[in-house]
């Protein structure tokens, strides 16, 4: 490798490939082997009692069984780790199956109970805090209010930003300060690697629902978390034993989106700053929501390089103008999910964000719009035809 530091565009091409010429192969190789023959009894067990601990496998014992250790997710990981600047990454069968480790092994793996959660978040992560089904007490709080919440049994904090559906921003920094030894977890699906990197501002850990971004072209469902090598090994043991880890085939598919990913984030996040600043003039429209629309604490730049390629609006005739625009659009798409190469539009309060309890729930005038990359001129065009669709259904 060149003896000076790279660009992250360059580290989005090229990591974990370094031993691909070596191997005579320009592609990354994909092992979808279940299990795997053994040298002999004792380096096959002295390997797989490392990896039920979390740890990596023996060199010369194998890796012995499939749920443990696959070669192809931890290419992805290696990517990923160095994207997030990272010692380690641990990849999950899906975002929430990440979320599910990460409470657990901070907080019952280690004899702790309490975790402090900031709101808003994903629907998904909020109902899963909310169920007590991981034994965990959760206190919901806003952002000044995490130091007030710990308690002597606090494992975790969780926060998210830009957070799900509109787009709020939370001072990372702020929050580790205030949880003091308590280590904080940043879902950092909307940004991404390339817009926001929180371990840099002292989050333990950053997770992604790699299913969005990460992926890009809505084929996968992943998840995955970048952290301390020590912490990668409390995540891969819960991983190990509970059984979530990701498929091969989703980990050569997601490594292999890594490669674009700066150039879609560029592309989308443009494209996401021009539909922002023509929703704005639109009667329909009664607020856009935008990383960065009255960010006074300059957490762009500061912690964020731009404001991502996500937007929510709220609409001045509700719910029925929702149903009209989200019924009327022709180029996007009305489906859940978000990130890909293709806009989407959806209604969080009736999908995304349901299982949130009603207080915290976004209102039912909110639409929530991923800018992908087709044109922006024709994009705009969509939601322009679809917005008038929306003043003929209220009329
Ligand atoms: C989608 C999403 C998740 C959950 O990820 P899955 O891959 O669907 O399990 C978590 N956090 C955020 C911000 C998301 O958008």
């Amino acid at each position: 490798m060149l003896d000076q530091p790279l660009h992250p565009d360059t580290v989005a091409v090229h990591a974990g490939r370094a031993d691909l010429a070596a191997l005579g192969v320009h592609a990354a190789p994909i092992d979808l082997s279940s299990t795997n023959p053994l040298p002999d009894i004792q380096h096959g067990g002295d390997s797989y009692e490392s990896m039920a601990n979390g740890g990596h496998p023996l060199p010369d014992g194998g890796n012995v069984y499939a749920r443990l250790w696959n070669p192809t997710v931890a290419r992805f990981e290696e990517g990923l780790a160095e994207l997030e600047h990272a010692e380690a990454a641990v990849a999950f069968s899906s975002g929430m199956a990440a979320m599910t480790a990460a409470i657990l092994s901070h907080t019952t793996a280690k004899g702790l109970k309490h975790v402090v959660a900031v709101r808003p978040l994903y629907g998904g992560t909020d109902h899963l805090l909310d169920s007590g089904l991981l034994g965990a007490e959760v206190t919901f709080c806003a952002e000044d209010e995490v130091h007030a919440h710990l308690r002597p049994d606090t494992g975790l904090v969780v926060l998210e930003t830009p957070a799900n559906p509109t787009l709020d921003l939370v001072d990372i920094a702020g929050v580790v300060a205030q949880a003091g030894e308590v280590p904080v977890l940043v879902d950092n699906t909307f940004a991404t690697p390339l817009l926001q990197n929180p371990l840099d501002l002292g989050a333990a850990l950053s997770l992604h629902s790699a299913t969005k971004y990460i992926g890009g072209h809505g084929d996968v469902i992943a998840g995955v978390i970048a952290c301390s090598e020590e912490t990668a090994q409390a995540l891969r043991r819960v991983r190990a034993i509970t059984g979530a880890l990701l498929h091969p085939l989703g980990a050569y598919l997601l490594h292999r989106g890594l490669a674009t990913l700066p150039i879609r984030i560029e592309r989308q996040q443009q494209s996401a700053e021009r539909v922002v600043a023509w929703l704005a003039q639109q009667p329909e429209v009664a607020e856009v929501f935008y990383p960065g629309i009255g960010d006074h604490r300059g957490l762009i730049p500061r912690q964020m390089r731009g404001g991502g390629a996500m937007i929510a609006i709220r609409l001045r005739d509700g719910y029925a103008a929702a149903e009209a625009l989200t019924g009327s659009v022709q180029l996007f798409t009305h489906a859940v999910s978000l990130g890909g190469v293709d806009s989407l539009v959806q209604h969080p309060a009736a999908l995304t964000h349901r299982p949130v309890a009603a207080a915290a729930r976004p209102g039912a005038d909110i639409v929530r719009i991923s800018i992908g990359l087709e044109d922006v001129e024709d994009l705009i065009g969509d939601l322009a035809q679809a917005l008038s669709r929306v003043t003929a259904a209220v009329r």
